[in-house]
């Protein structure tokens, strides 16, 4: 299974705003697009300050595309695997594709607060410390239904890094659509989240419907 594996902050620069790759860090003071003043906030690479141009219409459906497919975490053939899931489902083909984006086991153990990071979370799945509803699942592109029960496999319970991980979850919160439950180590799907429950930042799900329209 392929994942991105280069420098991150490089990726937030090139799309000029912070995706939170690196957990803990985004938030503090040593993040680059914080650090850096706004007029040294240019594209990564040796032309990233030559970048003048006005964007194409193509430029613009691009970026936005690969804003969203960075923030997830997602390699461009996964990407457009869900793209299709999407469009079939009917309805909005954008809202239906950061659904299935959102829904996504990775994304549910990192919105639960099991994980400082979907990188992190994706780890965590693919090294096997996750079960939904009670069969283990190493898959991180495992979609989530409405009801499905995220919990830590009860073999990783006394790894280290779960050790003591009932204080830690305390301390987070779940979004809506979630429901956790720090003393069990788990987590509940209540239902599929709408567009208005999706805490992104601003994204133009639109220009990537447009973008794969093409
Ligand atoms: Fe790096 Fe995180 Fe800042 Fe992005 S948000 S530039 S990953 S520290």
């Amino acid at each position: 299974m392929a994942r991105y594996t280069g420098p991150v902050c490089r990726l937030c620069r090139r799309e000029g705003l912070k995706l939170y790759l690196k957990g803990a860090r985004c938030d503090g003071p040593k993040c680059p697009i914080v650090q850096r003043a706004p007029a040294k906030n240019f594209p990564p690479g040796q032309h990233g300050q030559r970048r003048t141009r006005r964007p194409s219409e193509f430029g613009l459906q691009l970026r936005e595309k690969q804003k969203v497919r960075r923030f997830y975490g997602v390699m461009e053939t996964q990407f457009r695997k869900h793209f299709v899931e999407a469009e079939r489902r009917g309805g909005v083909t954008g809202d239906n594709l950061l659904q299935i984006l959102e829904t996504r086991l990775d994304n549910v153990v990192y919105r639960l607060g099991f994980a400082d990071s979907r990188k992190q979370a994706r780890q965590l799945v693919r090294h096997g410390h996750f079960v939904v509803n009670g069969r283990k699942t190493n898959i991180p592109s495992y979609i989530v239904k409405p009801n499905d029960v995220v919990a830590v496999r009860p073999e990783s319970r006394r790894r280290e890094y779960f050790r003591d991980f009932t204080e830690v979850l305390n301390t987070r919160q779940a979004p809506q659509w979630l429901s956790l439950s720090p003393g069990e180590l788990s987590g509940k799907v209540l239902n599929l989240p709408g567009r208005d429950q999706i805490e992104v930042p601003l994204f133009n799900e639109a220009l990537i419907v447009e973008h794969y329209s093409r």
